[in-house]
């Protein structure tokens, strides 16, 4: 058995990857150094030092640190600091950032990508960053696919904030904007931009109503356009046009359900329904979590019988009900990432192995959901790869699977059933 373990192990190790649900890496301009607790976390505690602070006595903290400065220095920090009987973090952050300006993003991204065999990764470029609510640029699509094969998400939220804004500039009556976000939204995901193709959209509405999504009636529609079109302020037609941003969240719910159910019921006329990824379970403080149990979306799933909804981040703490969903639904998928690797060793073991208790194999995608630096995709490819060895090898250990179907198993996570769910 020993022998059929290690051999699963060094399979999985070498196993190429294809990483569905990430972001863009930072613009990262001199003198600007993201402290690693605010990226290794959900939330705005770059804005706010005593959140920061707690952030660093997290399990995941204590161990990505390490991980990193084992990346750039191929040692164990532990080693050089044990005679000194502790681990000061701040000297391991300091050393890491000294090697990151030594290298630069281009040469550890190129390092990164080449070490954790990713051949492929699918962008959500809406995720902005901002500190003090000032803007700062992040690394386009077309940068990072000089490393990698790159595709994208459209983030409907924000496909439906920008409609709005144009609906107020120019005046539309409520039809006029229906048919607008219709065409909006059918070309944008027929039309690469940069040669980047649209494979899928993505939904945030756990962030911002909740995941209990309704089908609210036209008379309903058209009341709420109107409350929306009035709330949009200090938008005016020159800052849009001069920097083609827009400053406007959309909140109201029955406005964000519509658009949901325009963007799923055209997906579902197609010949091939475009998946859609759902951010559930676990954020930021923006989220009610309770709001995002998946369980929630039980309607929407079944409205749509044929479009394929992957359910992001493993549902976290909502794992057994999202593996319950993808048993009992063709529709739903599951995904592993932000549970990976921003969980404890131990979370992210407990996570993967309660949503496999139901979840089918063929229906579970790998993805880091990576942010702002590189080293992001590196941990998240590391830890997958450790932790799904360990799950699987515990069912081989039991008989439940063979050492040729673990390696399949293993296969499908990391590649195969990403390049079938989004037809790539
Ligand atoms: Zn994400």
């Amino acid at each position: 058995m020993q022998d059929k373990i290690n051999q699963l192990e060094s399979f999985i190790k070498t196993l190429p990857i294809v990483d569905h649900h990430c972001h863009n890496v930072i613009d990262k301009q001199p003198n600007i150094e993201l402290p690693l607790a605010f990226v290794l976390s959900e939330g705005d505690s770059i804005n706010n030092p005593l959140f920061l602070n707690q952030l660093k006595s997290t399990l995941i903290f204590k161990r990505s640190i390490k991980d990193i400065y084992k990346f750039y220095y191929d040692k164990d920090f532990i080693e050089d600091q044990e005679e000194n009987g502790e681990i000061d973090e701040n000297i391991i952050e300091n050393e890491i950032n000294i090697k990151r300006n030594e290298i630069g993003t281009d040469n550890i991204m190129r390092e990164v990508f080449t070490r954790s065999n990713i051949e492929a990764i699918i962008l959500d470029d809406s995720l902005k960053f901002s500190i003090n609510s000032i803007e700062l640029p992040l690394k386009s699509n077309l940068w990072h696919s000089q490393f990698t094969k790159v595709y994208r998400v459209i983030r409907l939220e924000t496909l439906l904030e920008k409609s709005l804004v144009d609906a107020k500039i120019k005046g539309m009556t409520f039809f006029v904007w229906k048919s607008y976000i219709e065409k909006l939204y059918r070309d944008t995901i027929d039309h690469p931009i940069d040669g980047i193709k649209v494979v899928g959209l993505k939904s945030i509405v756990a962030y911002r109503c909740g995941l209990g999504v309704e089908n609210p009636s036209i008379q309903k529609v058209l009341e709420e356009f109107e409350n929306v079109i009035n709330e949009i302020q200090n938008v005016t037609a020159a800052t849009t046009a001069k920097t083609n941003q827009f400053n406007y969240r959309i909140e109201n719910k029955t406005i964000i359900n519509f658009f949901i159910h325009i963007a799923m019921g055209v997906s579902s006329t197609l010949s091939r329904p475009i998946p859609i990824q759902i951010h559930t379970g676990f954020g930021d403080s923006d989220l009610s979590l309770e709001l995002s149990n998946p369980l929630l979306l039980k309607p929407l799933i079944e409205s749509y019988p044929n479009v394929p909804i992957v359910l992001l981040h493993c549902s976290y703490p909502f794992f057994r009900e999202a593996g319950f969903l993808s048993w009992v639904y063709p529709n739903v998928y599951v995904d592993i990432g932000l549970a990976i690797p921003f969980l404890s060793i131990n979370g992210m073991k407990t996570s993967i192995q309660s949503m496999l208790e139901l979840a089918p194999i063929d229906k579970i995608i790998y993805s880091s959901d990576s942010h702002y630096i590189p080293e992001l995709f590196y941990l998240g490819s590391m830890w997958a790869r450790n932790i799904i060895f360990k799950v699987l090898s515990k069912s081989l250990k039991n008989n439940e699977i063979t050492l040729k179907e673990s390696k399949e198993f293993a296969f499908k996570i990391f590649k195969t059933n990403c390049l079938n769910l989004y037809k790539l």
